[in-house]
């Protein structure tokens, strides 16, 4: 047997006590966020230009302000990192380049990126400047980590669903500084792994512009129809809030703490950071509790913003307690039930949980039509008029509109405290005049890096095309398999990690495999984006004597596999964008490259013509848009996943407007939500290969053997009249396959803003 990864190093010895705090790094969306994170205690706060980062929505800031920004915060002592998390096109590298080095030049301490590409550029032209791999990365093992040093990165910010001990593990086997999320929004899927927003709306996740689907409603259906559910929102992550926490992140050597928000107000910023604060500055002193208990602290927390709190992937749990089914956004507090209504004076009685002040924004959670909202204008206690009610008084509201929806019984939440983001603004407001005072002053040596644009010359291609094209597929059913291999396809990608109820026989795989080889197919290992630290596959030895390379959507896994000699396939996950994105791996044995989904057929043509590997392209399948740690069939009422998961392969998601996105769990127990509707890029074939691609790929995993073979069987034919010159229509197959017209052509008329 052979093992395929490598074994844990000696791990470095770390006295947590000895060490600094972790740096305390908080979200800065507008130039008040700044005020607000330095004046509440951030270490660092990092921000985006308008352009070129995962939160284009946000307010951002232009060079003008970046440079105020910098300047008051580091007259202050904070730091600021680029927040440069995207992925960039040809079109755009002279830009972003220059981006980032005037951002340098203005102070910044330093960048962090996802875009390999843009990595590699910076990394060799100027390596003064400090680099952060971003979440977006979707690093989470020890061989990222490793092959990440090796080019030059300082930090890693891990994937957000790691538990502690892995985070330890890592922490203490690199000589990179580990940053880890500690409070804010979670993705469901693994960040930067998600074409969610992207393939559904063409506002991607990659290029900072998410719609968040994940936060609308679904329905789950199984074979036998819709299933009962824990509540309509399938995909909403509650909040991460770590405090219980923080102690253990500090032992386990994490370098930097971050708050999520660069979208949320300011007032957010500094309670999220106050409390942060606090809680680390106890830390230090050894003190339990300072000036707010855990729970004020938390209380605090859930009043700027709460769907529910969890720290459940530290504790390494990903079940329902990280969701929040029932609400998507902002819930606030419960203040208390209705305990009278009365419809002619209109007032509405409740006994208040908590103080309750003129000013606040409150909702009635009643049982017909949702919420009715209300900002009390005022309150009576005991027939007497009041700008605020204590804790354990009878207060009586007077909503108006829908106040005959309200019952007796009813919940009532409060959303916005009016009081406290009162406290919380004077922490910071009195400060804004040090914009003004910054703009003046010059107390720091401005750096000069000069941007040469001859280093962004596009390499010349200089291999030479050759006519031919071969047809990859990939699956982990042997069954499709042997229908692939049948119909003509050229390459098979087995997925070593197999989808629910498609686990492959290893005798039989042997068997598969000699034939695969004996008809000439040749044979690759697929790897996932997501491998964690404990998954070790074990394989046998003699399936690996019939394995021609291996297809990696883990960058990771090159340094794992390296000894195995064998050439790599980068998959769609390790998204090609720009030319530059393959000089990333150019010291390896990588013989091509997947170019990315969201591209149009324009930028393909432009990334192909200087690209320094061949490219792979996804013609056919469906796609997969997420993959998330947590189950999805542990939404099913009373039912959980268990029963099902490893069994059953159908499931699918249905959205608001009819539309089903096939579901398929994995033996890790891992959620994959796939497009809903097909990629058919049959007649597009001639113009794929004009552009340069001779490698075409289908995703064969939600389709029945048979489907399987067939479509095989037409993109083997259509193939062969391409290499010859000849024109392939859409006609042609219709007969065959009338729904391949229904089908989408993805990003390849439109690619993404
Ligand atoms: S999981 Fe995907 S769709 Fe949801 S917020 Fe994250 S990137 Fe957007
Ligand atoms: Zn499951």
């Amino acid at each position: 047997m052979v093992k395929l990864a490598v074994q844990p190093e000696v791990e470095k010895k770390v006295n947590f006590e000895k060490e600094d705090l972790p740096e305390l790094l908080s979200p800065a969306g507008s130039f008040e966020a700044v005020i607000a994170a330095v004046e509440n205690g951030a270490d660092a706060v990092y921000l985006g230009l308008k352009n070129f980062n995962a939160r284009r929505q946000a307010q951002n800031f232009d060079f003008r302000e970046l440079k105020e920004a910098v300047d008051y915060a580091h007259l202050k002592g904070t730091k600021v990192y680029l927040a440069f998390n995207v992925l960039i096109k040809n079109s755009e590298l002279r830009e972003a380049l220059e981006s980032v080095v005037r951002a340098y030049n203005l102070g910044v301490d330093a960048v962090m990126l996802q875009d390999f590409g843009l990595s590699y550029l910076l990394r060799k032209h100027y390596p003064e400047i400090p680099l952060h791999a971003s979440t977006q990365m979707n690093v989470h093992n020890l061989s990222q980590l490793k092959f990440l040093e090796k080019v030059g990165f300082k930090r890693v910010i891990l994937s957000r669903e790691l538990s502690l001990s892995e985070i330890s593990f890592l922490c203490r086997n690199t000589s990179l500084e580990i940053e880890v999320f500690v409070h804010g929004a979670l993705c469901f899927s693994y960040s930067g792994q998600c074409l969610f927003s992207s393939l559904v709306g063409g506002r991607s996740g990659n290029r900072g512009l998410c719609t968040q689907p994940c936060r609308l409603s679904y329905e789950l259906w199984s074979k036998k129809g819709k299933e009962e559910t824990l509540g309509p929102y399938l995909l909403s992550t509650s909040e991460l809030m770590v405090l219980p926490k923080l102690k253990d992140l500090w032992k386990a050597g994490v370098k930097a703490l971050k708050i999520e928000g660069r979208m949320r107000s300011p007032e957010y910023v500094a309670a999220a950071t106050r409390v942060y604060r606090e809680a680390l500055g106890e830390l230090k002193k050894g003190e339990s509790e300072g000036l707010l208990s855990l729970k004020k602290k938390v209380e605090v927390l859930e009043e700027v913003f709460n769907r529910g709190f969890n720290c459940a992937y530290l504790e390494g749990k990903s079940g329902n307690e990280l969701m929040s089914y029932n609400r998507p956004n902002h819930r606030g507090v419960f203040l208390g039930r209705v305990t009278f209504v009365n419809q002619y004076t209109g007032e509405v009685g409740l006994r208040l949980r908590r103080a309750l002040s003129v000013g606040d924004e409150v909702e009635f959670w009643v049982k017909e039509g949702g919420r009715v909202a209300l900002k009390v204008e005022e309150i009576k206690v005991d027939g007497e008029e009041k700008i605020q009610a204590a804790e354990g008084e009878r207060a009586v509201l007077f909503p108006a509109e829908g106040r005959h929806k309200i019952k007796v019984g009813d919940r009532v939440f409060r959303k916005y405290n009016a009081l406290l983001m009162r406290e919380i603004r004077k922490s910071y407001m009195g400060k804004v005049h040090m914009k003004e005072r910054a703009k003046g002053e010059s107390f720091e040596k401005r750096r000069k890096i000069k941007v040469s644009l001859k280093e962004i010359k596009f390499p010349e291609l200089k291999r030479k095309l050759s006519p031919e094209v071969y047809l990859a597929v990939s699956t982990s059913s042997l069954d499709t398999a042997r229908e692939a291999l049948r119909a003509g396809a050229d390459w098979i990608y087995f997925n070593l990690i197999p989808f629910s109820g498609e686990k492959i026989d290893e005798k039989e795989l042997i068997v598969f495999l000699e034939e695969a080889n004996g008809k000439g197919c040749k044979i690759a290992f697929r790897i996932p984006n997501v491998w964690r630290e404990k998954e070790r596959v074990v394989l046998n030895g003699d399936a690996l004597s019939y394995v021609n390379a291996f297809v990696l959507d883990n960058f990771g896994q090159i340094l794992v596999l390296e000894r195995y000699k064998l050439p790599f396939i980068l998959d769609y996950h390790l998204y090609a964008f720009n030319s530059f994105s393959a000089h990333f791996f150019k010291d390896y044995e990588i013989s091509r490259i997947t170019a990315s989904l969201e591209l149009s057929l324009e930028e393909i043509v432009e990334l192909s013509s200087h690209f320094i590997f061949p490219l792979e392209y996804p013609v056919h399948g469906f796609p997969e848009v997420m993959i998330s740690e947590h189950c999805i069939l542990q939404a099913r009422k009373e039912k959980g996943c268990e029963e099902y998961c490893f069994k059953s392969k159908m499931f699918k998601l249905r959205d608001r407007k009819g539309y089903f996105f096939p579901v398929k769990t994995d033996i890790h127990c891992r959620s994959h939500v796939f497009n809903s509707r097909s990629l058919c890029l049959y007649a597009h074939l001639n113009q794929l290969y004009q552009a340069g691609i001779r490698y075409f790929r289908i995703f064969l995993e939600n389709f029945s053997p048979e489907e399987a073979g067939s479509i095989v069987q037409i993109y083997r034919e259509g193939l062969l009249k391409v290499s010859r010159g000849e024109k392939v229509e859409l006609k042609e197959v219709e007969r065959v396959h009338p729904t391949f017209s229904k089908f989408t052509t993805g990003h390849l008329f439109r690619g993404v803003v």
